[in-house]
Protein backbone atom coordinates (compact mmCIF):
# COMPACT_ATOMS: atom_id res chain seq x y z
CA UNK A 1 0.00 0.00 0.00
CA UNK A 2 1.51 3.41 -0.49
CA UNK A 3 0.45 7.13 -1.07
CA UNK A 4 1.75 9.77 -4.34
CA UNK A 5 1.10 13.04 -5.40
CA UNK A 6 2.21 15.62 -7.40
CA UNK A 7 1.77 19.10 -7.37
CA UNK A 8 2.84 19.68 -11.18
CA UNK A 9 3.28 21.83 -14.34
CA UNK A 10 2.95 18.93 -17.00
CA UNK A 11 0.22 16.16 -17.46
CA UNK A 12 0.48 13.94 -13.73
CA UNK A 13 -1.43 10.34 -14.37
CA UNK A 14 1.24 8.10 -16.07
CA UNK A 15 3.50 9.29 -13.74
CA UNK A 16 1.69 9.15 -10.57
CA UNK A 17 1.12 5.13 -11.80
CA UNK A 18 4.79 5.34 -12.44
CA UNK A 19 5.41 6.22 -9.18
CA UNK A 20 3.30 3.53 -7.40
CA UNK A 21 5.08 0.62 -9.46
CA UNK A 22 8.05 1.43 -7.22
CA UNK A 23 5.68 1.07 -4.06
CA UNK A 24 4.10 -2.53 -5.51
CA UNK A 25 6.38 -4.47 -3.33
CA UNK A 26 4.73 -3.65 -0.20
CA UNK A 27 1.78 -5.49 -1.44
CA UNK A 28 -1.56 -4.09 -3.30
CA UNK A 29 -4.83 -5.24 -3.95
CA UNK A 30 -6.49 -2.41 -5.99
CA UNK A 31 -4.99 1.15 -6.92
CA UNK A 32 -6.36 4.60 -8.37
CA UNK A 33 -5.83 7.92 -9.42
CA UNK A 34 -7.32 11.10 -9.33
CA UNK A 35 -6.24 14.62 -11.00
CA UNK A 36 -8.47 17.91 -11.60
CA UNK A 37 -9.53 18.03 -14.69
CA UNK A 38 -10.64 21.61 -15.78
CA UNK A 39 -13.50 22.23 -13.49
CA UNK A 40 -14.44 18.56 -12.01
CA UNK A 41 -12.18 15.73 -9.53
CA UNK A 42 -11.62 12.99 -11.88
CA UNK A 43 -10.47 9.69 -11.19
CA UNK A 44 -9.73 6.50 -12.94
CA UNK A 45 -9.43 3.36 -10.65
CA UNK A 46 -9.49 -0.92 -10.73
CA UNK A 47 -9.41 -3.79 -9.32
CA UNK A 48 -5.93 -5.97 -8.97
CA UNK A 49 -2.52 -5.28 -10.60
CA UNK A 50 -1.70 -1.63 -11.27
CA UNK A 51 -1.68 -3.06 -15.20
CA UNK A 52 -4.92 -2.99 -14.78
CA UNK A 53 -5.22 0.93 -13.91
CA UNK A 54 -2.58 1.70 -16.38
CA UNK A 55 -5.29 -0.21 -18.91
CA UNK A 56 -8.07 2.50 -17.65
CA UNK A 57 -5.77 5.46 -18.06
CA UNK A 58 -5.16 4.26 -22.00
CA UNK A 59 -9.04 4.09 -22.88
CA UNK A 60 -10.05 7.35 -20.40
CA UNK A 61 -6.79 9.33 -20.18
CA UNK A 62 -6.82 12.12 -17.46
CA UNK A 63 -4.84 15.41 -18.51
CA UNK A 64 -4.79 17.14 -15.02
CA UNK A 65 -1.32 18.49 -13.89
CA UNK A 66 -2.02 17.67 -10.32
CA UNK A 67 -3.27 14.24 -8.94
CA UNK A 68 -2.96 12.14 -5.89
CA UNK A 69 -2.30 8.38 -6.40
CA UNK A 70 -3.07 5.16 -4.18
CA UNK A 71 -2.37 1.26 -3.96
CA UNK A 72 -4.86 0.23 -1.31
CA UNK A 73 -4.30 -2.54 1.05
CA UNK A 74 -7.86 -3.30 1.89
CA UNK A 75 -8.71 -3.70 5.70
CA UNK A 76 -12.31 -2.30 5.71
CA UNK A 77 -14.70 -2.86 2.46
CA UNK A 78 -13.77 -5.39 0.11
CA UNK A 79 -10.86 -4.64 -2.70
CA UNK A 80 -13.75 -3.66 -5.04
CA UNK A 81 -13.09 -0.70 -7.86
CA UNK A 82 -15.70 1.35 -5.45
CA UNK A 83 -13.88 1.05 -2.65
CA UNK A 84 -10.22 2.14 -3.96
CA UNK A 85 -9.03 5.00 -3.43
CA UNK A 86 -9.01 8.38 -4.47
CA UNK A 87 -12.17 8.67 -2.54
CA UNK A 88 -14.17 12.28 -3.67
CA UNK A 89 -16.78 14.13 -3.17
CA UNK A 90 -17.62 17.21 -5.36
CA UNK A 91 -14.99 19.35 -3.01
CA UNK A 92 -12.06 17.28 -2.05
CA UNK A 93 -10.38 13.96 -3.37
CA UNK A 94 -8.54 12.14 -0.88
CA UNK A 95 -6.02 8.61 -0.29
CA UNK A 96 -4.91 6.83 3.01
CA UNK A 97 -2.69 4.20 3.88
CA UNK A 98 -3.66 3.27 7.76
CA UNK A 99 -6.70 2.79 9.63
CA UNK A 100 -9.17 5.75 11.11
CA UNK A 101 -10.33 3.81 13.92
CA UNK A 102 -13.52 5.91 14.77
CA UNK A 103 -14.86 6.02 11.56
CA UNK A 104 -18.21 4.66 12.25
CA UNK A 105 -18.52 7.43 15.30
CA UNK A 106 -17.70 10.00 12.61
CA UNK A 107 -20.12 8.46 10.66
CA UNK A 108 -22.74 8.73 12.70
CA UNK A 109 -22.10 12.94 13.25
CA UNK A 110 -21.73 13.30 9.21
CA UNK A 111 -25.37 11.53 8.97
CA UNK A 112 -27.14 13.91 11.03
CA UNK A 113 -26.05 16.70 8.97
CA UNK A 114 -27.09 14.44 5.48
CA UNK A 115 -23.72 13.52 4.51
CA UNK A 116 -23.79 9.85 3.69
CA UNK A 117 -20.78 7.44 2.84
CA UNK A 118 -20.80 5.45 -0.94
CA UNK A 119 -18.09 3.11 0.05
CA UNK A 120 -17.64 0.67 2.81
CA UNK A 121 -14.57 2.11 3.79
CA UNK A 122 -12.74 4.12 6.65
CA UNK A 123 -11.05 6.34 4.82
CA UNK A 124 -14.41 8.19 3.09
CA UNK A 125 -14.98 9.78 6.72
CA UNK A 126 -12.41 11.64 5.60
CA UNK A 127 -13.39 13.01 2.66
CA UNK A 128 -16.91 13.58 4.14
CA UNK A 129 -15.51 15.47 7.17
CA UNK A 130 -13.08 17.81 5.15
CA UNK A 131 -16.73 18.40 3.09
CA UNK A 132 -18.49 19.34 5.64
CA UNK A 133 -16.01 21.98 7.03
CA UNK A 134 -15.41 23.33 3.37
CA UNK A 135 -19.51 24.38 3.33
CA UNK A 136 -19.77 25.73 6.57
CA UNK A 137 -16.84 28.08 5.37
CA UNK A 138 -13.81 26.71 6.54
CA UNK A 139 -10.45 26.92 4.41
CA UNK A 140 -8.88 23.96 3.15
CA UNK A 141 -6.42 24.25 5.72
CA UNK A 142 -8.45 24.84 8.86
CA UNK A 143 -10.89 22.32 7.27
CA UNK A 144 -7.79 19.51 7.69
CA UNK A 145 -6.90 20.58 10.50
CA UNK A 146 -10.49 20.26 12.10
CA UNK A 147 -10.04 16.50 10.65
CA UNK A 148 -6.72 15.39 11.73
CA UNK A 149 -7.83 16.70 15.12
CA UNK A 150 -10.97 14.50 14.95
CA UNK A 151 -9.32 11.30 13.65
CA UNK A 152 -7.89 8.27 16.12
CA UNK A 153 -5.46 6.00 14.15
CA UNK A 154 -2.46 5.55 12.58
CA UNK A 155 -2.25 6.66 8.87
CA UNK A 156 -0.80 8.88 6.04
CA UNK A 157 -3.33 11.26 4.43
CA UNK A 158 -3.15 13.28 0.85
CA UNK A 159 -6.01 15.48 -0.55
CA UNK A 160 -6.81 17.69 -3.39
CA UNK A 161 -9.41 20.26 -3.46
CA UNK A 162 -11.71 21.11 -6.80
CA UNK A 163 -11.67 24.73 -5.71
CA UNK A 164 -7.67 24.78 -5.16
CA UNK A 165 -6.27 23.79 -7.82
CA UNK A 166 -2.74 24.33 -7.19
CA UNK A 167 -3.15 23.04 -3.54
CA UNK A 168 -2.25 19.43 -1.83
CA UNK A 169 -2.38 18.75 1.65
CA UNK A 170 -0.78 15.82 3.17
CA UNK A 171 -0.63 14.46 6.44
CA UNK A 172 1.42 11.81 8.65
CA UNK A 173 0.73 9.97 11.60
CA UNK A 174 2.05 6.54 12.42
CA UNK A 175 3.03 5.89 8.49
CA UNK A 176 5.62 7.10 6.34
CA UNK A 177 5.54 10.30 3.85
CA UNK A 178 8.02 12.09 2.06
CA UNK A 179 7.59 15.40 0.29
CA UNK A 180 10.20 16.23 -2.48
CA UNK A 181 11.29 18.81 -4.47
CA UNK A 182 11.65 19.21 -8.13
CA UNK A 183 12.37 22.49 -10.59
CA UNK A 184 8.63 23.50 -10.67
CA UNK A 185 7.44 20.73 -8.83
CA UNK A 186 6.60 19.14 -5.86
CA UNK A 187 6.15 15.96 -4.94
CA UNK A 188 4.59 13.26 -2.11
CA UNK A 189 5.35 9.60 -1.81
CA UNK A 190 5.43 6.78 1.09
CA UNK A 191 8.89 6.52 0.33
CA UNK A 192 11.96 7.92 -1.29
CA UNK A 193 12.24 5.36 -3.83
CA UNK A 194 8.34 5.74 -5.22
CA UNK A 195 9.79 9.31 -5.79
CA UNK A 196 13.04 8.75 -7.27
CA UNK A 197 12.32 9.30 -11.02
CA UNK A 198 11.58 12.59 -10.34
CA UNK A 199 13.66 13.98 -7.55
CA UNK A 200 16.08 13.11 -5.28
CA UNK A 201 15.64 16.03 -2.73
CA UNK A 202 13.13 15.60 -0.26
CA UNK A 203 12.26 15.79 3.39
CA UNK A 204 10.71 13.39 5.72
CA UNK A 205 7.63 14.76 7.32
CA UNK A 206 8.13 13.87 11.50
CA UNK A 207 4.73 12.02 13.33
CA UNK A 208 1.89 14.23 13.62
CA UNK A 209 3.21 16.67 10.83
CA UNK A 210 1.36 17.66 7.92
CA UNK A 211 2.15 19.84 4.78
CA UNK A 212 0.66 22.41 2.97
CA UNK A 213 1.84 22.51 -0.46
CA UNK A 214 1.49 24.90 -3.27
CA UNK A 215 3.72 26.63 -6.50
CA UNK A 216 4.78 28.89 -3.56
CA UNK A 217 6.45 26.42 -1.49
CA UNK A 218 5.46 23.76 1.45
CA UNK A 219 4.62 25.15 4.95
CA UNK A 220 4.98 22.08 7.06
CA UNK A 221 2.99 21.98 10.74
CA UNK A 222 3.34 19.71 13.91
CA UNK A 223 0.62 18.07 15.19
CA UNK A 224 0.38 21.54 17.39
CA UNK A 225 0.02 23.58 14.26
CA UNK A 226 3.20 25.48 14.68
CA UNK A 227 5.25 25.68 11.65
CA UNK A 228 8.32 23.41 11.77
CA UNK A 229 11.13 23.14 9.59
CA UNK A 230 11.97 19.67 8.30
CA UNK A 231 16.01 18.82 6.80
CA UNK A 232 15.81 18.52 3.19
CA UNK A 233 17.79 15.38 2.59
CA UNK A 234 19.74 13.92 -0.65
CA UNK A 235 18.09 10.32 -1.54
CA UNK A 236 20.63 7.31 -2.48
CA UNK A 237 17.67 5.74 -3.88
CA UNK A 238 18.17 5.19 -7.51
CA UNK A 239 15.97 5.67 -10.43
N1 LIG B 1 -8.11 1.50 5.57
C1 LIG B 1 -8.10 1.96 4.23
C2 LIG B 1 -8.94 1.06 3.33
O1 LIG B 1 -9.24 -0.07 3.69
C3 LIG B 1 -6.68 2.11 3.66
C4 LIG B 1 -5.94 0.81 3.49
C5 LIG B 1 -4.49 1.02 3.00
O2 LIG B 1 -3.62 1.33 3.83
O3 LIG B 1 -4.25 0.85 1.79
O4 LIG B 1 -9.30 1.47 2.27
Amino acid sequence: CGIVGILGSEPVADRLVEALRRLEYRGYDSAGVATLEGMAIARRRAEGKLHNLAKRLVEEPLEGTIGIGHTRWATHGAPTESNAHPHATDAVAVVHNGIIENFRALLADLAQDGYLPQTQTDTEVVALWVTRELARGATPEQAVANTLEHLHGAFALALMFHDHPGLLIAARRGAPLAVGYGENEIYLGSDAMALAPFTARLSYLEDGDWAIITHDGVIIRDASGEVVKRPVETSQASA
